[in-house]
C-alpha cells in the first residue's frame, strides 16, 4: 500500500473512492489479449500515459470512474481500450441489437477523433463503430445505424435525433462514456445527456472524463455514477 501511494505520488495521481485498484506500469500489466497488444504497438504506444496507468485498471475492473486530466493526456485510449475488452466479454448469444459502447463528446471534431481512435483498436476484432454527429446526412446515418454496430461515438443532439427516429436501441448498451463533460455542459447539452443516460440500463458501467469539475458536472456525476473512483492527474480539477 505504501509503495502504491508512493508510485501515485510520483506520477501526481490523486484518487478517491473505496478499494481503488493499483496503477499499472505497463500495458502488459493490463492483461490485454495479443491482438489488442499488437494494435497498441502499431499505434506506437510504448507505455501507458499517467492517466492511463491509473484509469485502465479501474475501468477494466468494471468500476465507474471520474477522470480529470488535462487535454493531451491520453484520455481517449483510457476509455477505448477497456471498451474493447468489455465488448469482447459480452456473451455471444445476445439477441438484442444496438451499440454496447456509447461515447458522447461535445463537438463533431472531437467525436470524429474518438471515432478514428476507436476504429484502430476495434478493427482487429471485427467490432463495428459508427460516428453520429451533425453535418452528415441523417438518412445515411439512419441507414448505417440500422445495419448495426457495437460502438457509437456521438454528439448528444444528433444521438437524440437518431434515438427518436428509432435508428438504434439502447437495449444492449452497458458501457457509457461522457467525454469532456465540462464542455458538453458549456454547450448546453445537459438535458440531452440526461435523456441519453435515462435510456441506458442502470447497471451499465459509466465513465465521465473532464478537464475541470464545475459544480453542475459534479452533481450530474453523483446522480449517474455508481460508487465511482475519482482520479485526478496533475494540478487540474
Ligand atoms: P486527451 O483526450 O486527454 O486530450 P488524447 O486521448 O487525445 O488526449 O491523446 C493525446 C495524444 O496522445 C494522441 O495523439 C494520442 O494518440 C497520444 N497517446 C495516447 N496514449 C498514448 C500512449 N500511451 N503513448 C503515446 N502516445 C499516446
Ligand atoms: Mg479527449
Amino acid at each position: 500500500e505504501q509503495e502504491v501511494a508512493e508510485y501515485r505520488k510520483s506520477l501526481a495521481i490523486r484518487v478517491s473512492g473505496f478499494d481503488v485498484p493499483s496503477p499499472v506500469k505497463t500495458f502488459e500489466d493490463c492483461g490485454f489479449a495479443p491482438e489488442l497488444m499488437r494494435a497498441i504497438a502499431k499505434q506506437g504506444y510504448e507505455k501507458p500515459t499517467t492517466i492511463q496507468c491509473q484509469a485502465l485498471p479501474i475501468v477494466l475492473s468494471g468500476r465507474d470512474i471520474i477522470g480529470i486530466a488535462k487535454t493531451g493526456s491520453g484520455k481517449t485510449a483510457a476509455f477505448v481500450l477497456p471498451m474493447i475488452v468489455h465488448i469482447m466479454d459480452q456473451p455471444e448469444l445476445q439477441k438484442e441489437e444496438g451499440p454496447i459502447g456509447v461515447i458522447c463528446a461535445p463537438t463533431r471534431e472531437l467525436a470524429h477523433q474518438i471515432f478514428l481512435e476507436t476504429k484502430k483498436f476495434a478493427k482487429a476484432y471485427g467490432i463495428r463503430a459508427s460516428a453520429v454527429y451533425g453535418g452528415m446526412s441523417k438518412l445515411d446515418q439512419f441507414k448505417e445505424l440500422k445495419a448495426g454496430c457495437e460502438i457509437v461515438v456521438a454528439t448528444p443532439g444528433r444521438l437524440i435525433d437518431m434515438l427518436k427516429m428509432k435508428a438504434l436501441t439502447m437495449m444492449r448498451a452497458t458501457y457509457l462514456v461522457l467525454d469532456e463533460a465540462d464542455r458538453m455542459f458549456d454547450l448546453g447539452f445537459e438535458p440531452q445527456i440526461r435523456s441519453i443516460v435515462g435510456q441506458i440500463r442502470p447497471d451499465r458501467q459509466t465513465l465521465l472524463f473532464s478537464a475541470t469539475m464545475p459544480r453542475k458536472v459534479e452533481k450530474l456525476a453523483r446522480e449517474i455514477l455508481t460508487d465511482p473512483v475519482r482520479v485526478t492527474v496533475g494540478e487540474v480539477g
